[in-house]
């Protein structure tokens, strides 16, 4: 069964981020809690939460009641002209867990999208404003989707360079660390008139490496720029719903941003969902009698009524508190694997963030994606039966909070076989 459908899958499909050349998908035909299964039964702990989305566990029986009973109620309306309990009540459920600014929610269906809806927000607002703006600033190495938009606010390298000549001119810089935030603030001067928005990951650069900077940094960049008018955009389509050991990564900074963007862990993890929200003032710039005020971008999918049941469900299961408490369970325990591994040979540095931590490996040849050690290791890992994804020469876990402190062990045990085979 495993090797038939890892050939009619061959013979028809495409896949994300893969040479298909050398890729052999792996084809998974049933899942549970921190497991996945192939089709010949084999079990694969998922150390990365399928792509960072999965929160609570995968085929959750409570996520798929409440999915389950939706489907038969209302699976789908127009979102232009109409609206739904369901989007209503998670939009209230949500709001009210944000910085009080945040008061308006613009649905989507994906992190890219709910990246393009911001930008997009930003640019208009000014614009309606009768003060139309141009420069976008994003930090290096950022990572915010690859539409169009999302990908020229994203660090540029080789996934990005046949598009380069079409990709929007944005200032990079550096993501904020005590030293650096003198020659921060320099260039905001400079660039503060024409300046949009702008863009950043709060806390954690996911794919750009798990990159990590300071609550006390970032709180400090977010001042400059609001002194300066320049809107913030905080992308927590990763970080947010408790990756960083609290439920949203700006419940660690003294600053609110103007937007904020949601998708990844929302619905839980099982159905796509992407959310912007904005404050007030914002949404008033077009707000008016004026019909070419109002936003006009949407998607057909947009707030669908089943992964807007299945977000809500989520909610109910993160709020719990025996899901708290295992939030500070995989935090503690990184916490003790770090003490006994900060100084290992093989390692450059150990890095956390709440539930997420990461090892960079000592490397000759650069911490380039394209390098040996991310196929290496993926091998690996693969072979002892847990889902890791290393990018690079990073190691990093993002486990579903169910977690047991068991499969965190096994984890941590394969993770240093690992590092013996560099
Ligand atoms: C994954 C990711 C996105 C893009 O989300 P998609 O749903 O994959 O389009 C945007 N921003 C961040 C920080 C992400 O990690």
């Amino acid at each position: 069964m495993q090797q038939q459908l890892i050939e009619r899958d061959k013979k028809v499909n495409w896949h994300p981020y893969t040479q298909m050349k050398t890729a052999c998908p792996i084809p998974i035909t049933k899942a549970e809690g921190a497991y996945i299964y192939d089709a010949d039964g084999r079990r694969y702990i998922d150390a990365v939460s399928s792509w960072w989305v999965t929160l609570h566990g995968h085929a959750h029986p409570y996520i798929a009641q409440k999915v389950s009973e939706q489907l038969y109620l209302l699976e789908q309306v127009i979102f232009a002209g109409f609206t739904h309990p369901n989007a209503i009540e998670l939009s209230e459920r949500l709001l009210n867990l944000l910085p009080i600014n945040q008061q308006k929610v613009f649905y989507t269906d994906n992190g890219s999208t709910a990246i393009e809806v911001a930008l997009k927000i930003c640019i208009q607002y000014h614009y309606n404003l009768g003060k139309p703006k141009n420069k976008i600033l994003a930090f290096k190495n950022a990572y915010h989707g690859d539409t169009f938009g999302a990908m020229s606010v994203s660090g540029r390298g080789a996934w990005t360079s046949p598009f380069a000549g079409q990709l929007f001119e944005v200032i990079f810089i550096d993501a904020p660390t005590s030293e650096n935030i003198e020659m921060t603030r320099q260039l905001l001067n400079e660039h503060s008139e024409e300046a949009v928005c702008m863009i950043y990951e709060p806390l954690i650069q996911g794919a750009g490496g798990m990159l990590m900077h300071k609550a006390d940094d970032l709180s400090l960049l977010m001042r400059f720029c609001k002194s300066k008018n320049v809107l913030l955009i905080q992308d927590e389509v990763f970080v947010g719903f408790g990756r960083t050991g609290k439920l949203f990564a700006v419940d660690h900074l003294t600053e609110v941003p103007d937007i904020m963007c949601f998708s990844k862990g929302l619905t839980g993890g099982t159905l796509p969902l992407g959310i912007t929200t904005c404050t007030q003032e914002i949404f008033e710039a077009f707000y008016a009698d004026d019909k070419s005020k109002a936003l006009f971008h949407g998607h057909s999918f947009t707030a669908s009524p089943l992964a807007c049941a299945a977000a809500l469900a989520s909610l109910d299961l993160l709020l719990e508190e025996s899901t708290q408490q295992k939030i500070k369970n995989i935090v503690c325990l990184h916490q003790a694997f770090i003490k006994k591994i900060k100084n290992h040979p093989k390692l450059k540095e150990v890095r956390q963030m709440g539930t997420v931590l990461a090892l960079e490996c000592k490397t000759i040849n650069g911490t380039s994606y394209f390098s040996d050690m991310h196929q290496t290791l993926y091998a690996y890992f693969l072979e002892k039966g847990i889902l890791l994804r290393p990018l690079g020469n990073i190691i990093y876990l993002v486990p579903p909070y169910c977690v047991s402190e068991e499969d965190l062990n096994e984890i941590y045990k394969v993770i240093l076989q690992a590092l013996e085979l560099l």
